[in-house]
């Protein structure tokens, strides 16, 4: 017969072509110049068709698949996977329609492992462009969330500095006009005690505000000392007794391994953090309910565990509780109060806690079967701590050295007096 594939092709070409943009055109939509790029395609696969190899039709498959118009990207659809099929099938119909049919039998036996090659690299090159697509996508969603908590995080740092200074003038005001009036006006001292109640809740809120900026910007500084922590649990023990009495709540702090050794860390930090914790436990704890200090000492590291009786924690929220700002509970039922049962917050306790154990190198965690109000399976909050023996400080060791064999009396009473002064 004397026909190559190739004469063969060359004699449906200018049908096939017409074929294609006709056909093809509307899908393939806004691409420019698509009757030029198909006769490339043609151009090349003539050639490939003589020589056997696909390879030099790759370079144009690759600038198709980079250039897919940005819905098609949003819709993950293999614009050029299907182009090549399409083609391949307009050039059966074609040859079948045009050629002999021995001659057709012969070209598409030639034309089809070549067309499968295309598709083959075609479904690579758009899978690469979809991974480039979303990369990019990803990278541009988190520099615009990075952007959202960095302003909301300055936002935080600036309104806590702006509210300092008028808090601390009424303050001082308040505690003066208490002074100033006589000790029977009763009333108006009576007054005075519930609005410096109030003022020590806002003071406590700006505080709260001013350290979830400091840890937001890696800014928390440990003063680190000895510490035993059986005599941190002792002293918020103390200080929740008030609370727990007016919840009808116990406090177990059991003697755990680990408890009473010495290692280094911020006492006041530490305090505030395990105050925190407390204070959640006795908040999702009904009326009545338990909470059990314990803990055990592991090669390096003390782990501590707060366990309540309370309402739980939805698996899917055990690790965002942990985000500032974040509660399970509907804002607008919120009922302030600090240890009120389900009492509202502002969603810093949890934040500040984990910052602070983690400026210690340590780091605290939740557990919980789960929610449920009704049957209260609890939640179990573990905090681990390295157990640094040895100051950071080395000047600090010769000062502390032999603390550790001494007697606890030697020390506490300036201990103590230093956790008492608050925030
Ligand atoms: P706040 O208590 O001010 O809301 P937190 O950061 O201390 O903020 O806690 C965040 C949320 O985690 C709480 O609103 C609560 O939904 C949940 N949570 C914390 N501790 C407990 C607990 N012991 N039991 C059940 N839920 C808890």
């Amino acid at each position: 017969m004397g026909m190559t594939p190739r004469d063969s092709l060359a004699s449906l070409r200018s049908r096939l072509e017409e074929r294609a943009a006709s056909v093809l055109a509307p899908a393939v939509g806004v691409r420019e110049n698509f009757r030029e790029q198909l006769q490339q395609f043609f151009d090349l696969f003539e050639e490939a068709l003589e020589t056997g190899q696909t390879a030099p039709l790759m370079p144009l498959l690759r600038a198709w698949s980079a250039d897919p118009t940005e819905t098609d990207l949003q819709r993950d659809e293999r614009a050029l996977s299907t182009l090549i099929r399409q083609i391949a099938l307009l050039t059966q119909e074609t040859a079948r329609e045009l050629l002999p049919s021995e001659q057709a039998m012969e070209l598409l036996s030639n034309v089809w492992p070549m067309y499968l090659d295309c598709l083959e690299q075609a479904a690579v090159y758009e899978t690469e462009s979809r991974t480039d697509y979303l990369t990019q996508e990803l990278a541009r969603l988190n520099r615009i969330v990075a952007r959202v908590d960095k302003s909301k995080s300055d936002f935080v740092a600036v309104a806590a500095h702006e509210f300092k200074t008028p808090l601390a003038l009424i303050e001082g005001y308040a505690s003066m006009l208490d002074e100033l009036l006589p000790p029977e006006m009763e009333q108006f001292h009576a007054l005075l005690l519930g609005m410096r109640n109030g003022l020590k809740r806002l003071h406590d809120l700006v505080n709260d505000m001013l350290d979830v900026s400091l840890i937001d910007n890696n800014l928390l500084v440990l003063n680190k000392q000895p510490v035993w922590l059986h005599r941190i649990f002792r002293l918020l023990q103390a200080e929740l007794q008030p609370v727990l009495e007016q919840r009808r709540q116990t406090l177990e702090i059991r003697s755990f391994p680990g408890a009473e050794e010495l290692f280094f860390a911020d006492p006041a930090r530490l305090y505030q953090a395990f105050r925190n914790l407390l204070n959640n436990a006795i908040k999702f704890t009904p009326d009545g309910g338990k909470i059990t200090v314990d803990g055990r000492l592991m090669s390096g590291f003390i782990e501590v565990t707060i366990t309540d009786t309370g309402i739980g924690i939805p698996p899917e929220h055990q690790e965002t509780i942990f985000e500032k700002f974040s509660q399970l509970v509907d804002v607008s039922l919120h009922s302030t109060g600090k240890t009120k049962f389900k009492g509202g917050g502002a969603g810093m306790g949890l934040p500040i806690a984990r910052g602070i154990i983690e400026a210690h190198d340590g780091s605290l965690w939740a557990e919980s079967p789960g929610y449920d109000e009704t049957t209260c399976p609890g939640s179990t909050f573990h905090v681990l701590l390295p157990l640094r023996t040895q100051p950071d400080d080395p000047t600090l060791s010769k000062l502390f050295a032999g603390l550790a064999s001494q007697n606890d009396s030697t020390i506490s009473s300036g201990e103590s007096s230093s956790f008492s002064k608050e925030s």
